[in-house]
């Protein structure tokens, strides 16, 4: 299939077509990292001002193709809103799942990644063993597997696993981070990413392990939860990234 340009700048308001800009750029940056699997796995972004409408990607895109015009427009009914496109009904199950839980989530992202799956396959999930843990455990919750999230009931037990967590590790499944704003989402995803290759990367050794003292995973816990109550987390970092598109001439905003 050819990938299609849905949307058109002049036809939506300046904050639509900025949330779109930078979830493409999302898209890229998880290109840039190889957390894509083939064209599976979904992140998307509320449409600022129209609470029940959200972006997600065209089903069949690679994410290094997905552009600010190309996203998909939908409302929590899985109604296409403007130019006709596909998505993937589980995407639709799980990003429409987070909005209705959560009022407070403006970006989701969901990962199939080597990492995330194999540390969501373990009984004990995420352990206390890397710096970069330490920014997820405090806000890291499990969500059961049920198939592929093609029931829409599972919206309900999903609804009710995320009701105080912006980390989650869908077990036998994937990753999901949450977040207010798109670098948020970014740096949740990031750190929940990233540690979960460590936990892997550690216990594939074989040798005994150390895990961080309580007291520590707590503290540390704490002042990040504080550093994100702040609303610019993760925008040092997201900038940094969006530069990196723009110096290597990347179409994301088209
Ligand atoms: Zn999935």
């Amino acid at each position: 299939m050819a990938v299609t340009k849905l949307a058109e700048k002049s036809k939506m308001s300046d904050a639509e077509w900025e949330t779109r800009c930078n979830l493409a750029a999302l898209y890229r940056v998880v290109h840039k990292l190889k957390w894509t699997d083939l064209v599976y796995t979904h992140l998307s972004a509320r449409v600022p001002g129209e609470d029940n409408h959200f972006l997600i990607n065209q089903y069949g895109e690679m994410f290094d193709e997905v552009t600010a015009s190309s996203l998909v427009k939908l409302d929590l009914d899985g109604n296409v809103i403007g130019a006709d496109g596909e998505f993937n009904f589980a995407g639709f199950t799980i990003h429409s799942g987070c909005y209705m839980a959560r009022p407070d989530v403006n970006c989701a992202a969901h990962l199939h990644t080597t990492a995330s799956i194999a540390v969501a396959s373990q009984k004990d999930g995420l352990l206390p063993l890397s710096q970069h843990s330490l920014y997820v455990l405090s806000d890291v919750a499990y969500h059961d597997y049920e198939g592929p999230a093609v029931d829409l009931d599972e919206r309900e037990s999903l609804g009710r696993d995320i009701t105080e967590a912006n980390c989650i590790l869908l077990r036998n499944h994937g990753s999901l981070a949450l977040g207010r704003t798109i670098p948020e989402t970014f740096r949740n995803m990031y750190y929940m990413e990233v540690s979960c290759q460590i936990q892997i990367a550690a216990q594939s050794t074989g040798a005994e392990l150390i895990m961080m003292p309580d007291e520590v995973v707590e503290v540390t816990g704490e002042r990040k939860m504080e550093r994100f109550r702040k609303n610019d987390a993760g925008q040092l970092e997201w900038d940094a990234m969006v530069r990196k598109l723009d110096r290597e001439g990347s179409d994301f905003r088209t």
